[in-house]
């Protein structure tokens, strides 16, 4: 039996999705158990948009390209997840 994945949602201070403007302020982990911290890549909840933590945690666009294969395809799969839940 596969053991389901846990997961972790943290909150921090607001800042703004450098793709559409939208104000996030927490993250959902698919990899480990981790807050997010400088350097970690995340997916905007609203647009998809890729984006990188700097060291003050405000974001930067991020270039998926630059990504190792297993981490480009856990960012693949949550912008599928978020592209099927926009409505059209
Ligand atoms: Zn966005």
């Amino acid at each position: 039996m596969k053991r389901r994945k846990r997961v972790l949602t943290t909150e921090y201070a607001p800042t703004t999705c450098p793709h559409c403007g939208y104000v996030v302020e927490c993250a959902t982990s698919m990899q480990d158990m981790n807050a997010p911290r400088p350097g970690c890549v995340t997916v905007c909840i609203k647009c998809a948009g890729v984006s990188q933590f700097t060291p003050t945690m405000s974001l930067i666009p991020f270039d998926a390209r630059k990504l190792d294969p297993e981490a480009a395809e856990l960012v693949r799969r949550a912008r599928r997840l978020i592209s099927s839940r926009r409505p059209s």
